[in-house]
């Protein structure tokens, strides 16, 4: 099904990064009978072009100059280069962020727009686009697209995750099951709108709980921290990452830092080591709850109750299903397992996802005929139904809570006719609290090839001007082609071979196992 089939009204692109006017474009389009879909603002034109061509948005809101225009206009001279059929020519506004919100009470105009470019202001001028808010039925709600999320999935290119408005709703209603819409909550809204994690427990959140969120919207753990301090901050919103610094590191420890007011931390994205959480709890009081979630799901399908008693006897957990969310575990023969066996998550809900756009064979593969997402994640429930997420199926990594597909990077490494075979992996770094993408080349050149055997490899092979010249060449393409939470951090092994089956694919599970001349890349 392509998007024109799900999606009713006009469809509106958000390329920003988090600030206040989000919000209000956000909620104001949904309310406009318009579909969102949203993307992450550091993208590179190739990344965005092929959401384009997936969307063809009808709008779309973005910052003036390189970081926003800039880059859709590359992307659609990308689209324009390759013939992509069925471009549109949308309408972009523009919205000036760096200046947001100084000039309160409305967000600036801007002065460097292209000709085709608005300012968003013009949209909310009475009488001239009066707002009607479309009355729907629960059948609609159920059907009707809200918004587009972009997620790997369990392989390859990012593909549309489509939620309906019943998935908007239904989601804080679920998470507010049992809290009193009180006040007094005060949060940072770091955790990126475009995400699943940011939009859900954040954004659409907070004004269901009456949350005060000073957004942030560049991540500086500085920055944070003094924020945390000074407005008195009370509920965190973190990835792995984030909790290994509030464990480690020193500016914790700084006479200016003050983390008393803040009781709990949600944590998800990625693993997170119960050290770790231990460590968070005894150096600062927060206690750190573990949650689980995919943008498939809508967001968080398990998560704890916020008290040390509750979560410490259940540390290494990652909660419990939340009200409405059902969780599977799928054992290799497709059948049901009981408490403390390990298979596949499966989860169903009426707020998880209703297919991908234009990809029915990747829909079918991760919904099933029952409702059930397939998340692709290993894991267990115990006796008293808490989640254990033990390993991961799909080929994700996730570099601090960001998606990496391997496949992408495959893709794009194995394209240099420079290189003969590649298979993308990850390492993990305790330091940082992250995964790292890894990438396994093996060298097209027969002269590097035989660098790598013994007895050059590893001690001279790693300082070889053609091979640190081949790694600087990946390096660079990698750059070029991806957001930066892509690039190979955890650096290149040059092997002789990537192990792959007898049908040809490659057994990522083998790579870790692969010898080879390492080089760091940063
Ligand atoms: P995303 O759609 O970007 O939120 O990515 C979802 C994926 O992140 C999941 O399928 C898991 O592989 C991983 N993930 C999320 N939360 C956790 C968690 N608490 N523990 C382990 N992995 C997690």
């Amino acid at each position: 099904m392509g998007v024109r089939g799900c999606v009713t009204g006009p469809l509106v692109l958000l390329h920003l990064p988090n600030c206040l006017p989000y919000f209000t474009l956000l909620l104001g389009a949904l309310a406009a009978g318009c579909t969102v879909t949203l993307t992450n603002p550091v993208l590179t034109p190739t990344e965005i072009a092929h959401i384009l061509q997936q969307t063809e948005p009808d709008i779309i809101f973005t910052q003036p100059g390189k970081a926003g225009e800039g880059v859709l206009h590359k992307a659609y001279e990308l689209l324009r280069q390759e013939h992509a059929p069925g471009r549109t020519s949308p309408n972009v506004f523009t919205v000036d962020v760096a200046h947001y919100p100084a000039d309160l009470p409305g967000p600036r105009t801007n002065s460097n727009s292209n000709s085709n470019s608005n300012s968003w202001t013009a949209l909310l001028l009475p009488n001239q686009h009066p707002f009607t808010v479309p009355a729907m039925s629960a059948e609609e709600q159920a059907h009707r697209i809200a918004i587009i999320l972009w997620s790997s999935g369990t392989t390859g290119k990012s593909k549309g995750v489509l939620l309906s408005h019943r998935a908007l709703v239904a989601h804080p209603v679920s998470l507010g099951q049992g809290k009193e819409p009180q006040g007094g909550e005060r949060w940072v809204g770091f955790a990126p709108f475009f995400h699943v994690f940011g939009l859900m427990n954040v954004l659409l959140f907070a004004p269901y709980i009456g949350a005060l969120v000073f957004i942030q919207p560049k991540f500086d753990l500085r920055q944070y921290l003094s924020l945390i301090t000074t407005e008195k901050i009370t509920n965190l919103h973190i990835v792995p990452p984030i909790a290994v610094a509030l464990a480690k590191s020193p500016l914790v420890d700084e006479h200016w830092c003050d983390l008393s007011s803040a009781r709990t931390a949600t944590c998800g994205g990625a693993p997170c080591g119960t050290e770790i959480i231990r460590a968070v709890h005894s150096r600062t009081g927060v206690v750190v709850t573990m949650g689980y979630g995919l943008s498939e799901t809508g967001t968080v399908t398990s998560t704890p109750l916020a008290s040390w008693d509750s979560v410490e006897p259940h540390l290494g957990a990652s909660g419990q299903p939340v009200p409405g969310m059902e969780v599977r575990i799928r054992g290799e023969d497709g059948r049901a397992l009981p408490p403390g066996s390990v298979g596949e998550i499966l989860c169903r809900a009426p707020f998880t996802m209703s297919g991908y756009v234009h990809n029915a064979e990747a829909t079918a593969g991760a919904l099933d005929s029952e409702g059930f997402v397939h998340t692709g994640d290993l894991g267990y429930l115990d006796k008293d139904n808490w989640l254990f997420i033990v390993d991961r199926l799909k080929e994700v990594i996730k570099y601090k809570g960001f998606q990496v597909s391997p496949a992408e990077l495959d893709a794009i490494i194995g394209g240099l006719p420079s290189v003969a075979d590649v298979g993308t992996a990850s390492t993990y770094s305790d330091e940082q609290g992250t995964e790292l993408p890894l990438a396994y080349v093996v060298p097209r050149s027969p002269a590097l090839q035989s660098l790598l055997r013994p007895p050059s490899a590893p001690a001279t092979a790693a300082s070889d001007p053609g091979l640190l010249a081949l790694a600087d060449e990946v390096r660079r393409t990698v750059e070029d082609k991806c957001a930066h939470y892509k690039w190979l951090r955890g650096g290149i092994v040059f092997c002789e071979a990537v192990p792959r089956s007898a049908s040809g694919k490659i057994v990522r599970r083998n790579l870790g196992d692969v010898t080879g001349v390492h080089v760091r890349c940063y």
